[in-house]
């Protein structure tokens, strides 16, 4: 594309499938793929292996922040998220206890405050594709394209169900769909940066669609506009 610095914005719930799709997409149309969700993670991980509850004291979390860097690094051509300098590893961040405080972590408002900036930086590196959940609203609400990537609860939950290693030992469908439910609740409903879709964001409904097409979908539209 002509255009060497614009920004996609992928918003959406847990487990709706747009981490696979903005991976893929990524590559699809030459980009930098990047994850709020998962810087959001690194800071839940953080908070929990330094005996920090973030429900019971978000003071001790904002107070964590100033020896706490978390930034994306290209390594061999890609973003790659790193902790003070060191790679964060991705089944530390995606384990069951970090998933469970995450939503706690993220509704604290001088902590999104704090990662705003970071989060904006990314821009300067060209072609990017963002995911998380207020991307499209509040860190880039020009972005050149919006999409907001959905799909029904049961879908989602089948979907989390399926990726070993992100659900505790002996947990249903159902008991994966309700600690999703509770997740989205708490993130539609904080005071700062809820969960919701940017007014001008295209809402993708993904049940019964694959990662790949939903990639090709969107790259369509984005390739179609190319300068
Ligand atoms: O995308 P993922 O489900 O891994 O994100 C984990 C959590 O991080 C979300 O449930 C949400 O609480 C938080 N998050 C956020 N804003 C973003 C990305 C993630 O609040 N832009």
């Amino acid at each position: 594309m002509s255009d060497k610095f614009f920004q996609v914005a992928i918003d959406g719930p847990a487990a709706s499938g747009k981490s696979t799709v903005a991976r893929l997409l990524a590559g699809r149309i030459g980009g930098y793929y990047i994850n709020t969700g998962d810087m959001y993670r690194t800071l839940a991980w953080t908070a929990l292996s330094r005996g920090i509850n973030p429900e019971r004291d978000p003071d001790g979390v904002v107070a964590m922040l100033s020896s706490c860097d978390v930034h994306y690094r290209i390594v061999d051509g890609k973003p790659l998220l790193h902790r003070n300098g060191e790679p964060v590893p991705q089944a530390a961040i995606r384990a069951p206890e970090v998933s469970g405080v995450v939503s706690q972590v993220a509704r604290i408002p001088a902590l999104r405050d704090w990662m705003l900036e970071k989060q904006r930086e990314c821009r300067s590196l060209g072609i990017i594709i963002m995911e998380g959940r207020d991307i499209g609203t509040v860190i880039f609400p020009d972005a050149k394209f919006k999409f907001f990537v959905t799909a029904s609860p049961m879908e989602r939950a089948r979907r989390r169900f399926a990726q070993k290693g992100e659900v505790p030992e002996g947990a249903t469908v159902e008991s994966v769909a309700a600690d999703i439910a509770r997740r989205d609740e708490i993130d539609s409903n904080r005071p700062v940066a809820p969960l919701k879709p940017a007014a001008d964001a295209e809402i993708i409904q993904t049940d019964g669609y694959t990662a790949e097409e939903v990639t090709e979908l969107l790259a369509k539209k984005i390739l179609s506009e190319r300068v």
